[in-house]
């Protein structure tokens, strides 16, 4: 018997039951508090209940929550001028989940080919990389080489080729005059953030302008402030064709993604041929709005850098015991865990035990990655308890 018998099997959580939850602090149903260094995968960037995100979710609910589409309301387009504006582009096509972010890039860039580039009808092809996550649809998985995300589930959509992360040459080589897109995540959140090499970005960059090919930066999990820069590809001064955002967009609130572009690419869609019910509903714009507002800020952005660094200091003096390495970017670590110390997952259950909310991830990783509200004192207390399971578990 599980602690959710109607609920189907595709999850296996950790054994905790979340009641409440504000800022970097989650309460369960008997009362026990637990450090969220999860974040919800990043979709809790501005912690849990945001006062003013709250705030301006709070204020739309009574005012209006859904139009959709078929009409406009007042809080969709200074929600897109504002993201627009972040992003340095034209327009925002409004989703609601990352896949659906993913899949909407997909249509926008086949479309961009066939119309702009003169592809062939149906010929399209789309360069993705080996270890990608871009969500669940069946035909995102269709281009995953996880196993257990593809298994049963073909047939897939034919029109990808993968090639290996981080390889910018292995990307040139792949293209033909049928590939309209390079989507990548600038760093692979799931796959254990895995940074690629130094200039890999650039020469993305570089590689598609010459080539006449779009750029999709999937920046679900990356973007919007995690790495210490808005965007991942700022790192490396890089502006993608297209930018794929999601999960924190939402404010932990909602369910909002985004697909951001230039006139050129995101211009070549019509009236009719992509939409969504739920899309730049109202709640989820005035949310998304506030969300955007934060950002622009700067100072949370700012913060995932400087805890980042000291993220960095508390990690450091782990290697060796009980992890054997880890990769850093901004507030984002994948720690690899010593075998000897146990699995991820016995990891981050004992990290349970200690009051520490963490998962693990292709299973000797786990991954960190807190609002990024957290005080730096929070966070060297979360990595202690990291420290404490790992010496507990290697003693044992
Ligand atoms: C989470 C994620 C997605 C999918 O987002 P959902 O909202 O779960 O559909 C896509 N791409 C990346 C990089 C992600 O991390």
């Amino acid at each position: 018997m599980t602690a959710e018998p109607h609920v189907a099997r595709n999850y296996a959580p950790l054994d905790v039951t979340i009641a409440e939850a504000e800022g970097v602090w989650a309460t369960d149903v008997d009362g026990r508090r637990y450090l969220d260094m999860l974040a919800g995968y990043s979709a809790l960037n501005f912690g849990h209940r945001h006062p003013d995100l709250v705030a301006a979710a709070t204020e739309q609910l009574s005012r209006a929550t859904l139009t959709s589409r078929a009409f406009r309301s007042d809080q969709l387009e200074p929600f897109a001028a504002a993201l627009a504006e972040l992003c340095g582009k034209d327009l925002v096509l409004p989703m609601n989940t990352g896949a659906e972010a993913v899949e909407t890039g997909i249509k926008v860039a086949r479309a961009w080919g066939y119309r702009v580039k003169g592809v062939a009808p149906d010929a399209a092809t789309i360069v993705v990389a080996h270890g990608n996550f871009h969500g669940r649809t069946s035909t995102i998985v269709g281009f995953s080489d996880d196993e257990e995300a593809r298994g049963d589930f073909g047939p897939f959509a034919p029109g990808f080729v993968s090639v290996p992360f981080g390889d910018a040459d292995a990307i040139a080589a792949a293209i033909d005059e049928t590939t309209v897109a390079v989507l990548i995540e600038p760093i692979q959140g799931e796959a254990g953030v895995v940074v690629p090499p130094d200039g890999y970005l650039r020469r993305v960059r570089e590689i598609t302008s010459e080539q006449n090919v779009l750029f999709v930066a999937d920046e679900i999990q990356s973007g919007l402030g995690r790495t210490g820069t808005t965007f991942a590809c700022d790192r490396e001064g890089v502006v993608p064709d297209l930018y794929l955002l999601g999960k924190a967009l939402g404010g932990g609130i909602v369910p909002v993604s985004a697909v951001v572009g230039d006139e050129a690419v995101l211009g070549v869609l019509r009236p009719g041929e992509h939409g969504s019910t739920f899309g730049g509903n109202p709640l989820a714009s005035a949310v998304g709005l506030r969300v955007v507002q934060l950002l622009q800020g700067g100072e949370i952005v700012e913060r995932a850098g400087m805890l980042g660094d000291h993220l960095e200091s508390l990690l450091e003096p782990l290697v060796g015991r009980g992890i054997t390495g880890f990769r850093r970017v901004g507030l984002w670590a994948g720690v690899d865990i010593d075998p000897a110390a146990g699995t991820g997952r016995e990891i981050t259950e004992a990290l349970l035990g200690r009051g520490v909310l963490a998962k693990d991830t292709h299973g000797q990783t786990v991954r960190l990655a807190p609002p990024l509200t957290i005080r730096a004192s929070e966070l060297s207390w979360g990595v202690e308890q990291l420290r404490i399971v790992l010496d507990r578990d290697s003693s044992a």
